[in-house]
């Protein structure tokens, strides 16, 4: 199995949403606990500043009312106007401040009978000169009892103070206000005392003041008049400071000009933040180095040993730690050695198995060599009718179990990996004409029409496996007809290109009963079949299609089934085959041929096996000679010539592989015989072994004659090696 997502991408990624989560919470929860007090800190800072403005205004103003005051008791002292003139002067003189102007304003006629208003109103020039002012004297300007700053003084009892509106002086175009108090003597309402107040002072300073803490300020009097206002906006959620002071009630708002308190928490708390979160950053690497030292890194390791070590025992790592990881590692050791112990025992067993196999298939195919044999040769001789369908039957029979045997050992052969494919030269034209000759013949038997269809390119030569070519093919074909009772059965030969690879593509149809669409996977896996009354009606082992699709992968292609029930079926197969240039055609007929007066010796311990041998050579002409091992062979060849050996392998006192390298290695001429193989040993190994002894050629047992045939042909040149005369009477 590949590993596609690390435990190391894993744990940064859940680091890294795990850091997400920590400063999302830090920032919240810092934010809601630390957003009150700030912002009451906040709060309480412009309050402070509020009061601080309000003082500083607050304290001019006080020096103002003091002055009037002081005006008031020069009023009430009932001094003639010449003494409280000079009175007004000394006082105004010592002091400075924002009252610009002020004096006393006696009641119409209080001080001559006959000039009703004789005021005492001293200005400040703005040089600093202190001059008396008698303009508001004229009668004809209306009397000063009429303006309001009077006629509300008046009214009010002693010690009150009446604040006018803020007005713009008409003389100095400054903004002013004025304080009017009255004043009594012996009691009686005497006349009205004033100060006039510059506020240019005031807005000056309120300007300064928002200027400088970035505060917008209004400041209003008593009526609700702003006098003066900086950068004063409101908006929603903003904190106003406002306070009201002073006996002459004014108030002042103040605002946070250009951030809302809320803003100003935020960026705090943002400020915070951004100190935490190195430090966090910090502790999180130091998280991940750990967790990466003490759990990633040894478990990285160990599913890296296990990878390395799939085909060797135990890991090896060296971890120390008494924890649950060496418990793993010693856990997966000790399960490794257990399933190693196991494995061997099933190679043992399998071992056994084979070798079981091995010697079974030639226990069983020995005898069976002797039975149809037997059954060949007696076909030949003159039987009457009823004589040979009896031995005909006799025969096919022991050709189905041939079969049935053949397909079993196939099967486990391939099963535990001992099938490999052979390479030799061969037409496609050899096997379409072998398949014609015999299907053409099984479906006329059956009524059924069968065709070929050759989309290979004329005189098509493969490198591959004919054998297990052939041994598909007539599987495919077998049950073809076999399932096939009426239409016909149709095998088309095609090739296609895949990724610059060969294909041979065999499409085999027939038209008969079909197969459930549940069982289409299942009849692939061995001895299954479509279904559980075939073999009663059709016979079988349910291994034939096993046997074609593990023969279909190990040539690096594959089965295809259609199928419907009642219609027919179509198995498509794909064979990776290598093409080759076209050799000599094997030509059947040019092998029968006449081996008179070459010499044969047959080394066989089984009596009927070297019966039947010797019957198939001496019809071809042999003169044959037998003995019962390799050992006998061997003293045979010190005194006899001979031109062909046919050697057994499993053989008592001398074996096969044996007594070929013992020929292989005489010093006469004769080491260079040919030698056949006969051996009924399926296994590969078995065969290997012989032709690395020097063995010539394989001829299965039982023998089939064309085999034999073929044999004989291809090895001519061999045979005829020591009679060189022969090979040219017989070529006339
Ligand atoms: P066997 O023929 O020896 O039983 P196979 O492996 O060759 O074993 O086939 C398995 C089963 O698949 C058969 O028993 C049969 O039920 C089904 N089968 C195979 N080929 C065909 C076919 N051409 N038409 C219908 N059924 C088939």
């Amino acid at each position: 199995m590949q590993i596609k997502s690390s435990l190391k991408r894993k744990s940064i990624f859940a680091l890294a949403i795990y850091l997400a989560l920590v400063l999302a919470t830090v920032g919240s929860v810092s934010y809601f606990v630390v957003e009150p007090p700030v912002r009451e800190q906040l709060e309480r800072n412009l309050d402070l500043r509020t009061q601080v403005i309000s003082s500083q205004i607050e304290m001019p103003l006080t020096g103002a009312l003091n002055l009037l005051d002081s005006i008031v008791a020069i009023g009430a002292t009932g001094e003639p106007q010449a003494i409280q003139s000079t009175m007004l002067f000394s006082l105004f003189s010592s002091v400075k401040g924002v009252t610009v102007s002020g004096g006393l304003w006696p009641a119409p006629y209080s001080v001559d009978a006959q000039v009703p208003y004789k005021s005492l109103f001293l200005n400040c020039a703005s040089d600093g000169v202190l001059e008396r002012v008698y303009s508001w004297d004229n009668p004809e300007s209306g009397g000063y009892d009429q303006e309001d700053w009077y006629a509300r003084a008046a009214k009010l009892p002693a010690g009150g103070v009446f604040w006018s509106q803020v007005y713009i002086d008409p003389f100095t175009h400054v903004q002013m206000i004025t304080a009017s108090a009255p004043y009594f003597v012996e009691q009686q309402f005497a006349g009205v005392a004033t100060v006039d107040v510059s506020l240019t002072s005031f807005i000056e300073f309120v300007k300064t003041q928002a200027e400088k803490s970035g505060i917008g300020v209004v400041l209003r009097d008593s009526y609700g008049e702003v006098i003066t206002e900086y950068d004063f906006q409101i908006m929603k959620e903003i904190y106003i400071s406002q306070n009201q002071f002073g006996d002459f009630n004014w108030s002042i708002d103040v605002v946070n000009a250009k951030q809302l308190i809320k803003e100003q928490v935020f960026g705090l708390v943002s400020k915070v933040e951004a100190s935490i979160i190195p430090i966090m950053l910090a502790c999180v690497m130091m998280g991940y180095f750990l967790i990466n030292r003490f759990l990633i890194g040894p478990i990285v390791l160990i599913a890296k040993k296990v990878g390395d070590s799939k085909e060797s025992g135990p890991i090896d790592i060296n971890y120390q730690s008494q924890d649950e990881i060496q418990h793993l590692i010693h856990t997966f050791n000790q399960k490794t050695i257990y399933l190693e112990q196991e494995r061997k025992l099933a190679q043992a067993s399998t071992r056994a198995k084979t070798a079981f196999l091995a010697t079974l298939s030639h226990e069983i195919r020995t005898p069976m060599n002797g039975v149809l044999g037997t059954a060949q040769i007696l076909l030949k001789t003159g039987l009457n009718d009823e004589q040979r369908k009896h031995l005909k039957t006799l025969y096919d029979s022991g050709e189905h179990m041939m079969t049935l045997l053949n397909e079993i050992l196939d099967f486990s052969k391939i099963e535990q990996g001992h099938l490999e494919l052979e390479k030799e030269a061969f037409a496609l034209e050899s096997i379409i004409g072998s398949i014609n000759s015999i299907y053409f013949t099984l479906c006329s038997e059956k009524g059924l029409q069968f065709n070929i269809i050759n989309d290979v390119p004329d005189n098509r030569w493969y490198l591959s496996d004919k054998a297990r070519l052939r041994q598909v093919l007539f599987n495919l074909l077998n049950n073809a007809v076999k399932f096939t009772s009426t239409g016909y059965v149709e095998v088309e030969f095609k090739e296609q290109q895949k990724s610059s690879r060969n294909y041979l593509c065999i499409v085999v149809t027939d038209t008969g009963i079909g197969i459930e669409p549940e069982a289409q996977d299942k009849i692939f896996k061995p001895f299954e079949q479509a279904e559980s009354s075939t073999t009663r009606r059709f016979g079988g082992t349910g291994l034939g299609l096993a046997i074609v699709k593990q023969i279909c992968e190990l040539m690096n292609g594959q089965v295809v089934l259609a199928s419907e029930v009642g219609i027919g079926s179509r198995f498509e197969i794909f064979l990776e085959m290598e093409t080759c240039t076209p050799g000599v055609a094997e030509n059947k007929e040019a092998t029968k041929a006449d081996y008179s007066g070459l010499k044969a010796l047959i080394v066989e311990d089984n009596r009927i096996n070297a019966i039947i041998i010797e019957t198939f050579m001496s019809n071809r002409g042999f003169d044959c000679t037998q003995v019962d091992n390799g050992l006998l062979a061997l003293e045979k060849l010190q005194n006899h010539q001979f031109d062909l050996i046919l050697m057994d392998n499993h053989m008592p006192v001398m074996d096969g592989v044996e007594a070929t390298t013992e020929i292989r290695a005489m010093k006469q001429k004769q080491s260079d015989i040919l030698i056949l193989g006969c051996t009924a040993d399926v296994f590969k190994e078995t065969r290997d072994k012989m032709m690395a002894a020097g063995v010539n050629y394989i001829v299965p047992k039982p023998i089939d004659e064309r085999e034999l045939d073929d044999a004989l042909h291809r090895f001519a040149p061999l045979l005829y090696q020591f009679k060189h005369d022969l090979t040219v009477i017989k070529s006339n």
